[in-house]
């Protein structure tokens, strides 16, 4: 009956409307001699919403996981070691293009749920073999577990050791969603993907890089081609790209920089915090507990809750999709079965993460689930009318 479904999983996200208008235009000229105006602004917003003055943006027609392949093969040469901590799916799979790359790939697995350790690093740079490693690799935010790093912590750990490793991030499902600041927190190269807080289709993904990392670039041995710096540098600086640009896309990313600008991102930040916490709340009204293993850990843009025994979360998923036209993150790998993800991040309000949480809960309790029928909303509803913004509350009197 509906069409389209509602979705609640962690990317693709819900497109505005005003997004998508601006996409569904003719075909145009990528040399013309005014494409720049609509493309160096793009790089120069880009650039304050990854808080950069001095980094470089980089844009590509790929997925999310061709950006990763850019930063690793951009700044690094065959052999390297790079550490990298795998606490879930998206982790997982960057280690292992560390190891398809031919990197000397310290993966250190981690329980899922938990987060990067801080504690591992410091011991793992006080060791003597540790001036060998040349990058730390962080996933900001593990889109499997509903799991946050502190990329600033691991920053002050590498300062503190006055260690030079690079500082690479997957930003993939926290950038534009949550706080992310690459000058103030010494992060050299930043990757981000269209289909999630950017609220575009897939196809574009953003690689924000150091002043270190391009100084890295020059020198560094890996073979690449496709996304080599370089070869998009010199067509980037007079607002060309050296093939052929998605344009639609970034038509649709020049109104989704705008509608972010417009919010303001600390603002779009504070949402995504907002909204989570209603999603938790509802999660512990249920009864039920979430994949994060501590609060102060928990994802503010995909919450994994964990099912009772002898409930397969699958099922869920499944009776969501059919029964109520309604699409969440299933569990990956590790965690399949065992949990199910409901998406909180990109253009959402109060309104539509209630009518997910809504979906959840009625597919919970088909499922045989025991819990209070309206008490995961009614928690999530508390939460959000105590917290209403200031202005809003009093623009309804
Ligand atoms: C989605 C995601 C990826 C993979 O991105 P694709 O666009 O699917 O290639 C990588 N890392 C994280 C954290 C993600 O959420």
């Amino acid at each position: 009956m509906t069409e389209p479904k509602h979705l609640f999983i962690p990317g693709p996200t819900n497109i505005p409307d005003r997004v998508r208008r601006a996409m569904n235009l003719a075909m145009e000229d990528i040399r013309a001699p005014d494409f720049p105006e609509l493309t160096k602004p793009l790089f120069r917003d880009l650039k304050t919403l990854f808080k950069s003055e001095t980094g470089e943006i980089f844009l590509f027609p790929s997925s999310g996981t061709g950006a990763w392949e850019a930063a690793l093969t951009n700044t690094l040469s065959p052999g390297d070691r790079v550490i990298v901590a795998s606490f879930g799916q998206f982790s997982m799979l960057w280690a292992k293009m560390c190891r398809d790359l031919g990197f000397e790939t310290e993966e250190w697995e981690i329980p899922w749920g938990e987060t990067f350790p801080l504690e591992r690093l410091e011991e793992r740079l006080a060791q003597p073999d540790a001036a060998g490693i040349k990058a730390v690799l962080v996933c900001q935010n593990e889109t499997a577990t509903g799991v946050a790093s502190d990329v600033a912590g691991v920053r002050r750990i590498l300062d503190a050791a006055d260690h030079p490793a690079l500082l690479m991030v997957d930003g993939i499902s926290s950038i534009a969603c949550i706080e992310f600041r690459m000058d103030e927190w010494g992060v050299d190269l930043a990757i981000a993907g269209s289909q999630k807080g950017l609220m575009l289709p897939t196809g574009l993904s953003v690689v924000c890089a150091s002043r270190k990392a391009l100084a890295a670039s020059e020198t560094a041995q890996c073979r690449r081609s496709y996304f080599d710096f370089a070869w998009h540098a010199g067509a980037n600086k007079d607002g060309y790209f050296p093939y052929t640009p998605a344009t639609q896309l970034l038509r649709g990313l020049r109104v989704s920089l705008d509608i972010l600008a417009e919010e303001g991102i600390e603002n779009v930040w504070a949402r995504h915090n907002r909204l989570a916490e209603g999603v938790r709340r509802a999660v512990r009204a249920w009864g039920l507990e979430t994949c994060a293993a501590r609060p102060e850990i928990a994802s503010d843009t995909v919450t994994a809750v964990v099912v009772p025994e002898g409930i397969d979360s699958a099922d869920i998923v499944r009776t969501a999709y059919h029964r109520y036209n309604t699409s969440f993150g299933v569990g990956l790998s590790k965690v399949a079965g065992r949990v199910f993800r409901i998406g909180h991040l990109g253009a959402l309000d109060e309104v539509k993460i209630l009518s997910g949480i809504a979906a959840a809960e009625i597919a919970l309790c088909d499922c045989g689930v025991n819990l209070q029928a309206g008490s995961g909303v009614g928690a999530a509803i508390d939460y959000y009318r105590e917290t209403a913004p200031a202005a809003l509350a009093a623009a309804a009197e």
